[in-house]
Order: C-alpha cells, then sequence, then structure tokens
C-alpha cells in the first residue's frame, strides 16, 4: 500500500553501503552491473563505502555527517538498514538525524523484506530506478529492550519456528532465498512448541476491526506533507511510555500466558520474502506492530494448512491464525535455554524482551 505524498527529491545525495557478504556474496557486483549505471544516469550524488564488519554500518551511522547526505541505500539484506538506523539511533540528534536521512534497501542480500515492500520488487536494478523516483515517507520504528540494551527494529521480531528459521540456516546461504523454505520444512515436521508469557498492548483486537482499520487507511492515503517542524538538534531517541523489559507490567496491558506456542512473530511489513504476505494488513506509520501467534498443539492437518496459507496469501483468514494489531508487547520465553529469537533477521539472546512501536520515528524512500 503506497503512502507517499509530494514531489521526489532529484538528484539524490546518497550515501551508498554495500555489504559484501551478504546474500550469496555478489553485493559488490549486484552493485556494478545494475545498481551504479541507473543511479548514475539519474545524475544522483554517490558516496560508495563497503561494509568490513558486523556493526560497520552502526558505526557509519553514527558518525555520518547528516548534512551532507539525502538517502542512505544500502546494497545488502535487511542487516544493514537494521545497522543504519540503529546507529542513527545511537545519535545525540537521532530524532534530526532519523528524520533527515532517509533509508533504502537496494536488494543484494538473502533477505531483502525492505525493498519488496517499499521498492515492490526484489530485483536490484529495478529496486535502483525505485530510489530514484522514490518519495521520502515516514516508518514507523520499534524500540525493542532486552537486559540492559535498547535497539531498534524497523521490520519484524520473531520467536520460535520463524525465527530459527532465518538464523539456524546461516550455514546454508549458498541456497540463496530457498534457505529460508528449507529451514522452515525442516523446523515445521518437527513440530516444535516454544512455552512463553506473552503481555500485548492491544490496539485492534479482532479481524474485522482490523479489515476495517485497513480499508480506512487505503481509502484515505495522506495527499499532503504533514509539516512537521524538524525535529531540535539534541534530542535522542523518544522516551519510551511503557519502560523496559525490567519494569513492572502496564496496567493496560493483556497477559496471556502461553503454554503452547508454536509461532510468535510480530512484522512491521507486509512481505517477509516474495512469496509470503506473513502480515498483510501492516502499514508503514499507523503505530502498530502486527502480530501472529499460532499454537503449537493445533493438529497436523490445520499446521500444515498454515503453510499452504502463506503462499496463498490467505493466512489472515485462518482460525487457527491470532492476529492482532498491538503497539506495545513484552514475551518472555519459558523452559528453554538457547533458543532463537531474530530482531529483522539479526540474532539477539534467548531472553526475554519487550517492543513498543514509535510513529513514523524513521524515514524511507517510497513508490
Ligand atoms: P543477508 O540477507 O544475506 O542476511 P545482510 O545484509 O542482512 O544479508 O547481512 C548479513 C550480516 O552480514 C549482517 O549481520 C551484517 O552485519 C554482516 N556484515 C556486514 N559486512 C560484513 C563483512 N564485511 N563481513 C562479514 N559480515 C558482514
Ligand atoms: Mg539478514
Amino acid at each position: 500500500l503506497s503512502r507517499a505524498y509530494g514531489s521526489s527529491q532529484r538528484q539524490k545525495r546518497i550515501k551508498v553501503l554495500i555489504n559484501p557478504f551478504g546474500g550469496q556474496g555478489s553485493a559488490l557486483k549486484l552493485y556494478n552491473t545494475h545498481i551504479a549505471p541507473i543511479l548514475a544516469a539519474a545524475r544522483c550524488e554517490l558516496d560508495v563505502e563497503k561494509t568490513q564488519y558486523r556493526g560497520h554500518g552502526v558505526e557509519i551511522a553514527q558518525k555520518l555527517d547528516i548534512d551532507k547526505y539525502d538517502v542512505v541505500a544500502c546494497c545488502s539484506g535487511d542487516g544493514i538498514p537494521h545497522e543504519v538506523w540503529n546507529g542513527l539511533g545511537k545519535r545525540q540528534d537521532a530524532a534530526k538525524a532519523l528524520e533527515k536521512i532517509a533509508l533504502a534497501q537496494l536488494p543484494c542480500g538473502s533477505g531483502n523484506a525492505m525493498s519488496l515492500n517499499l521498492n515492490g520488487t526484489d530485483s536490484p536494478s529495478l529496486a535502483a530506478l525505485a530510489v530514484v523516483k522514490g518519495h521520502r515517507t515516514p516508518e514507523d520504528l520499534v524500540s525493542v529492550t532486552q537486559g540492559d540494551r535498547r535497539m531498534l527494529s524497523f521490520l519484524s521480531q520473531s520467536v520460535g519456528i520463524v525465527a530459527e528459521t532465518d538464523l539456524a540456516t546461516e550455514h546454508l546461504r549458498w541456497m540463496g532465498s530457498a534457505r529460508f523454505t528449507w529451514g522452515f520444512l525442516v523446523r515445521f515436521l518437527r513440530k516444535t512448541s516454544y512455552p512463553a508469557d506473552i503481555a500485548v498492548k492491544v490496539e485492534y483486537a479482532t479481524k474485522e476491526e482490523i479489515r476495517n482499520a485497513y480499508r480506512a487507511a487505503a481509502a484515505n492515503p495522506p495527499r499532503t506533507p504533514k509539516k512537521q517542524p524538524l525535529q531540535a538538534a539534541d534530542a535522542g531517541l523518544p522516551d519510551l511510555k511503557y519502560g523496559t523489559v525490567n519494569d513492572p507490567l502496564p496496567d493496560s496491558w493483556t497477559l496471556v500466558p502461553h503454554d503452547q506456542l508454536g509461532n510468535f512473530y510480530a512484522g512491521k511489513m507486509a512481505y517477509m520474502s516474495p512469496d509470503a504476505n506473513f502480515f498483510p494488513a501492516a502499514l508503514p506509520s499507523d503505530g502498530c506492530l502486527d502480530l501472529i501467534r499460532v499454537r503449537a498443539d493445533i493438529d497436523r492437518r490445520a499446521n500444515i494448512a498454515c503453510m499452504l496459507a502463506v503462499a496463498d496469501n490467505k493466512l489472515f483468514d485462518l482460525p487457527q491464525v491470532d492476529y492482532q494489531k498491538v503497539s506495545a508487547y513484552r514475551i518472555i520465553p519459558k523452559n528453554q535455554k538457547d533458543g532463537y529469537i531474530s530482531i529483522d533477521g539479526e540474532r539477539v539472546p534467548f531472553e526475554p524482551f519487550q517492543a513498543e512501536v514509535h510513529k513514523g520515528l524513521g524515514t524511507v524512500l517510497s513508490r
């Protein structure tokens, strides 16, 4: 669902980050062959840098001269945009930096969800064209607190089967995006349960409410840019409305024990891979995360139905799938060690965490 407005900026000044390690290791070649010629033809001003190690994208964004650039374009999977947003978020002028610098992904990794959703494609050349023509658009970002850390997430948080699929298949990088399908099938057949306590701040509780809210948003896309004064130079990240994972649960949250949790998946964007529209009701700046929960003790037929429904875009309608829109939640995994938690496709410790959405905190380029 396109939410872009205003006219597209010409001759954008772009900091290009290339992750030579992402996907099957061909980001540099993809950039030179399919991306650079299009950006050059559009007379974008380019400053190209390769990421040298994990976390380098965080450092580059932390030190970036934000007056010199309009866009950071990541030739990578979803990992480098994740790092760049976290780097911008660590700055003293975080609020201003997150508004000033628009992020874009030029799909060169194995997980290219950001490009699928915002550029409408995972073809590097078409994505480059979308960046040339793209409009600045606000995008919700999510604070995740875990232990005494706070990080930003733009795409997804998963515990259980989807997280394992993302993370336990690193050794299968050579497979490209097929590693996710393979990883999912293998784990799916084992039918693991991931018990947890989950507390949610619910915004839309039923599928009917979600459908209505989505239709209303689709019928009324914003036509004129909201005039926001540029954030004060020294404002960091916004305060956490609900505190951190270490604070008592807020009264307005609903606590639901899940002794049989098969899948916990929260998403901010619709497509997680080209044929998996997991979150069909996701909107870029509605202040909500879409949350999917599936019990582990549903029968095999219901489970297989879930899997087939993802590809057919019918997951939302299945009765065995809980789908809510929430603005915050906490999840506390139980009785397990060494499980998998994935934040935007990056592994974090297997410990309780809390998430809270910041409406329109980030900026992206979108069609
Ligand atoms: P993919 O979609 O294939 O996972 P990503 O762009 O998400 O690709 O990147 C995967 C990981 O590579 C990220 O965790 C990132 O920090 C890391 N990374 C970035 N640059 C390098 C490098 N030069 N060497 C090794 N890892 C890197
Ligand atoms: Mg990744």
